[in-house]
């Protein structure tokens, strides 16, 4: 329901203002009310109590301008359709509420998700292709000989040559842990090496 349908059914359903008598101008007062509408007229009393019977000058009792001043007022004010045309916007305000909350929430986890792959990708050391069954390490280089360039390849799977099963990308940690353990080695190789050349 727009918000215009709305407005047109909340004055619909309020309460009139009493009119105005169209000899005097002063405002009426309710002479009967029921099914057909409320009966509004200019009776002229200006008792307070209501029971008085005090008459403004040259007013008396159902006189002409009683009888002329008479209207008859639709009225289909009802307070329920009131209470439940607030209940609906109060709804519609918590779900707009609720709307924008789920636009952030997705709005930030887009932005995790793309933060996790930048951070992921940070990880992985490029180029560099590892065999989890014999260790065999591949490392890929793009050579560029007009550039003079050496840059790290891609870091796609592709088969161990040892048949072992696909190559994974390497973390920089793994390829830290890797090279200590290489210099390890060559360091003890270098060591027997010399021992032989005594
Ligand atoms: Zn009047
Ligand atoms: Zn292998």
């Amino acid at each position: 329901m727009s918000n215009i349908d709305k407005q047109a059914l909340r004055n619909r359903y309020s309460e009139k203002p009493a009119p105005k008598c169209h000899i005097c101008g002063s405002v009426m007062t309710i002479q009967r009310a029921g099914a057909g509408g409320v009966v509004y007229g200019c009776t002229g009393r200006i008792d307070k109590d209501g029971e008085g019977y005090k008459f403004a000058d040259g007013r008396d009792f159902a006189d002409d301008h009683y009888a002329r001043s008479r209207v008859t007022v639709a009225d289909e004010s009802d307070p329920d359709v009131l209470a439940l045309l607030d209940e609906l916007e109060d709804k519609n305000r918590e779900i707009s509420v609720w709307r924008k909350r789920c636009e952030n929430a997705e709005k930030g986890s887009d932005l995790l998700q793309r933060r996790n792959a930048e951070l992921s990708s940070a990880v992985i050391a490029p180029g560099v292709m590892r065999c989890a069954g014999c260790g065999f390490v591949l490392t890929k280089n793009n050579i560029s000989m007009s550039a003079g360039t050496i840059t790290a390849g891609d870091s796609k799977t592709e088969p161990c040559p040892n048949g072992c099963g696909p190559l994974w990308p390497v973390t920089w940690k793994e390829l830290a842990v890797q090279f200590r353990e290489d210099s390890e080695q060559w360091l003890e190789e270098l060591q027997s090496a010399r021992k032989q050349i005594k």
